[in-house]
This record gives structure tokens, C-alpha cells and sequence, in this order.
């Protein structure tokens, strides 16, 4: 190709909604591949081995979910899922098959070329073992010490695992029972609650005001996301 263009895939059956995303992304000054199963989706990502996936959710073919474990098996690749407001809990699915983000229909062309291009930067971040620095908020993982501008911040332990856990999949959409699983173990009926009480109390020590989406963000019903910026 002899350019240093990021190369998306996009794998998606509906054509209008395909040539939306497509002309968006070229016009963006991306490379698009495009597949309109997830058979040929996969061979395309096998043989273009692409810097980003965009999958839609429904297809006829194959589970999204089992997609993107596929596509896991070997490759860390950002992929952000399209999803219709029906598709709640396959969303839910494909974030915890590995899926860093989703886009709910119908969506606009800011809203797609902003959460490409967050996906992107962090697939390339160097790692960040030591600290997380993010809009004045540092986590020093060493000494498991957090401040908010230089004033420092005091987590239960808990909570700092929480918020921890958040930093280190910045960016990606953490759904409440994935956080659940890695800070408790096992899922049972108060454990949603547990964790929203304890994102209040993070936030709250952070200095967020109610509703401020400062460094996290609540995604209604799916999860919590840290922000980068
Ligand atoms: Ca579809």
C-alpha cells in the first residue's frame, strides 16, 4: 500500500449502515476493509491483520460474542461494537468477551471518529506499570497511593482496587461483572449494589460532584469506564 494509514475492519451486514461508517472513516483519512459476515470478517482480520475492528452486533452468522473471543485468541486489537438499544445484554456479552467499547445505533459521525480515535491511542499507550496520570488524577501502583492535584486521596482498600482495576483498562468499557469477578470473585445478588456504593464513595473522595463524569464514567446498566484525558 506504501501508506501509514490505520487499517479498520468493519464488519457489518446492513449496507447502508457499512457505506455510512466507511465513508465516514475514509473521509477521517482511515483505510477501510469491509466484511459483511463474521466468517469472512475473520478471514479478512487474518489476512489485513487491521488496527481496529468495528463489529456490528448483529449478524447472521455467528454470535458477536464468539466473534470477538475468536479474534482474542491471539490479537489485542481495539474492537468497538455497534449495537442497537434492544441489544443490552449482547453487549454486556461482547464487552466480557473482550470487547473495549460500544456504540448504540443510530450514532454520528463525531461520535464514531472520537471513540476510534480514543481506541486507538490507548492500543498504543506505553505501558503504564508505576503510575496512571490522568487529568491531574495520579495512581502510584507501587506504593498503592492516589492524589487528585497533588493532594492525596484515602481509598479503602477496596476501593483503591476498584479504581485500580479501572485504570489499567482505561478507555474500555469494564462491565459491572467483570469488575465484580476481579475485586470479590464471585457474583452474587448485593454485588452490583456493593460496587455502586463503593463508586460513590470513590468518586466522592476524587471530588466528583453527583452526575460529574469526571475520570469515570457510568455507563447505565453495562459498567464503569476510566478516562484517559
Ligand atoms: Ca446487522
Amino acid at each position: 500500500m506504501g501508506n501509514n494509514k490505520y487499517k479498520i475492519l468493519i464488519v457489518e451486514d446492513d449496507s447502508s449502515i457499512a457505506g455510512f461508517v466507511q465513508t465516514v472513516l475514509e473521509t477521517g483519512g482511515y483505510q477501510v476493509l469491509t466484511a459483511g459476515r463474521c466468517g469472512q470478517g475473520l478471514l479478512v482480520f487474518t489476512s489485513h491483520t487491521p488496527d481496529l475492528v468495528v463489529l456490528d452486533l448483529g449478524l447472521p452468522d455467528m454470535d458477536g460474542a464468539e466473534f470477538i473471543r475468536r479474534v482474542r485468541r491471539d490479537s489485542a486489537v481495539p474492537i468497538i461494537v455497534l449495537s442497537a438499544r434492544s441489544d443490552e445484554i449482547d453487549k454486556v456479552a461482547a464487552l466480557d468477551a473482550g470487547a473495549n467499547d460500544y456504540i448504540t445505533k443510530p450514532f454520528g459521525t463525531a461520535e464514531l471518529l472520537a471513540r476510534i480515535r480514543a481506541a486507538l491511542r490507548i492500543s498504543r499507550a506505553p505501558d503504564r506499570a508505576g503510575c496512571f496520570q490522568a487529568d491531574g488524577l495520579v495512581i502510584d501502583y507501587d506504593r498503592r497511593q492516589v492524589s487528585v492535584e497533588g493532594r492525596p486521596v484515602h481509598l479503602t482498600q477496596t476501593e483503591y482496587n476498584i479504581l485500580s482495576l479501572l485504570s489499567l483498562h482505561t478507555g474500555k468499557v469494564m462491565t459491572y461483572a467483570s469488575i465484580i469477578r476481579s475485586i470479590w470473585g464471585s457474583l452474587d445478588d448485593g454485588s452490583v449494589k456493593k460496587l455502586q456504593v463503593n463508586m460513590a464513595n470513590i468518586r466522592k473522595k476524587l471530588g466528583c460532584r453527583p452526575g460529574d463524569n469526571r475520570y469515570v464514567v457510568n455507563e447505565l446498566g453495562v459498567g464503569y469506564r476510566m478516562l484517559d484525558e
